[in-house]
């Protein structure tokens, strides 16, 4: 059996360990178009903030790939003939495959601004454009970022270690507005302007003007030696559009991560799949969601039938010092919010339905396993019980007696009754 897969990262790696779990001889080629081998996207913010120290940032080593005996081609894909079942790269090779994934993952939304093709005006997705970023950076230099998610947050904090001057324009009111609600992101941004970072919310830019400036639409102009642009990704659904695969905003895939083409599989960012809290098909760019359905996805090319249940939106992350952790989904039907907090820790639960649907954490880290495993088996806790722990304010002591006693339910234990 003859395996390509397009992209080299997370899903990629996900799929050669699920291809050899089943077939351990069938030829494996990989196409790298970054030719930077399959490394971990998060960390290249730290990176940027640390190049010397973070300069080995690899997801899966070229020994993971030469272990498992895959061919590993520095090469863009440009076309997949379906017909004879090939794959056209840029160099003109031509690849004959059996079975093919798509891992093409995601890149920049680049918002088209007058002057954003300005060489100070640049992306912040790849090892490549941190490497760019810090061919410009030193100490005294002021930086503008477009955009308050977790890839603007992050290029944010790395810039300010290096001792940049940043302001970051969000054109919503409050930042993070798809993880955060508004009092999670007010006490965010508290911290984040404690430590020098400077926030403009409810402002677009409207043009990069060639003199290093930055205007917006209020008609205020912010110095800029560099900007990043952190307003968003799309999926590289391409190749699969180009082939005739019914793409939506990401590449439509079944259960087994199979596209319209029986013999072309698609996993991680590129793909829609099932929201868990939300119960709709969806774009989910989050790591391990991309290097469980690539593990998956393998396995079925090789001729297994693994069934994916579906994953829920859930981000973890540390930002100057303080760990947010945000997952599930609140939707318009929230009946019922429970806040606490002190000068330094925030927890937030949105109910639906009597069900939690979200909750957001900050620096609570312990209780966000036992909150994720709720939003995810959708365990039903009475709501009294929730208030009665959270008024003594949340700890693991926190987590209701009914979620032991469900979990010991869905776990098959004997007597569910509590003495
Ligand atoms: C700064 C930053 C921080 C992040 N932080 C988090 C986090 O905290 N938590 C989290 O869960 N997720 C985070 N993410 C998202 C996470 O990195 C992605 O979900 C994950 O990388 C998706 O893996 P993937 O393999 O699907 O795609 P990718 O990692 O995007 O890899 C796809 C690869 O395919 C290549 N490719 C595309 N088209 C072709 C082609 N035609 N030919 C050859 N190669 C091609 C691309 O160049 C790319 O190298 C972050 C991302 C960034 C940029």
């Amino acid at each position: 059996m003859k395996y390509v897969i397009v992209g080299a990262c997370i899903a990629a790696a996900g799929a050669v360990e699920g291809i050899r779990t089943v077939d351990p001889r069938g030829e494996i080629a990989v196409i790298d178009g970054e030719k930077r081998g399959s490394y971990t996207r998060p960390l290249i913010s730290y990176f940027l903030a640390e190049p010397e120290r973070f300069i080995n940032i690899d997801y899966r080593s070229p020994a993971f790939f030469a272990k498992h005996n895959v061919r590993l081609l520095p090469a863009r894909a440009e076309r997949i003939d379906r017909q004879q079942k090939q794959l056209l790269l840029d160099n003109g090779e031509a690849i004959d495959y059996d079975r093919l994934l798509l891992a093409t993952g995601a890149r920049p939304w680049i918002p088209a601004i007058p002057g954003v093709e300005q060489d100070w005006v640049k992306s912040f997705y790849t090892i490549a454009d941190a490497e760019s970023i810090n061919e410009l950076v030193d100490a005294d230099k002021e930086m503008v970022i477009i955009g308050s998610g977790l890839i603007g947050m992050k290029a944010a904090e790395a810039s300010l270690k290096q001792g940049l001057r940043v302001s970051l324009v969000e054109k919503e009111e409050t930042i993070m507005p798809r993880i955060m609600t508004a009092e999670a992101a007010f006490i965010m941004r508290k911290h984040l302007e404690d430590c020098g970072l400077n926030i403009i919310t409810a402002e677009e830019v409207v043009a990069f003007l060639p003199e290093h400036m930055v205007k917006l639409r209020s008609g205020e102009h912010l110095r800029a030696d560099i900007v990043i642009m952190a307003a968003g990704t799309r999926p590289q659904t391409e190749l699969a559009t180009a082939c005739g695969l019914i793409v939506h905003k990401g590449i439509e895939v079944d259960a087994q991560f199979r596209t319209s083409d029986p013999d072309i599989f698609a996993a991680g960012d590129v793909i829609e799949t099932l929201n868990l809290c939300s119960g709709q098909t969806e774009l989910m760019a989050l790591l391990p969601h991309a290097h469980r359905e690539g593990l998956l996805a393998g396995a079925n090319m090789a001729g297994e039938e693994n069934h994916y249940q579906g994953g829920i939106p859930l981000n973890s992350v540390s930002l100057m010092g303080w760990h947010i952790c945000s997952a599930g989904e609140a939707g318009k039907e929230a009946d019922k919010i429970l806040r606490w907090q002190n000068e330094r820790q925030y927890l937030e639960l949105i109910f639906e339905k009597g069900y939690l649907s979200k909750y957001i954490a900050i620096n609570l880290p312990e209780i966000s396993g036992p909150l994720t495993t709720m939003l995810e088996k959708k365990l039903m806790i009475p709501q009294s019980e929730w208030e009665e722990l959270m008024s003594s304010g949340p700890s693991l002591s926190i987590i209701p007696a009914t979620y032991w006693q469900e979990i010991r339910r869905l776990e098959g234990y004997g007597n569910t009754e509590c003495c």
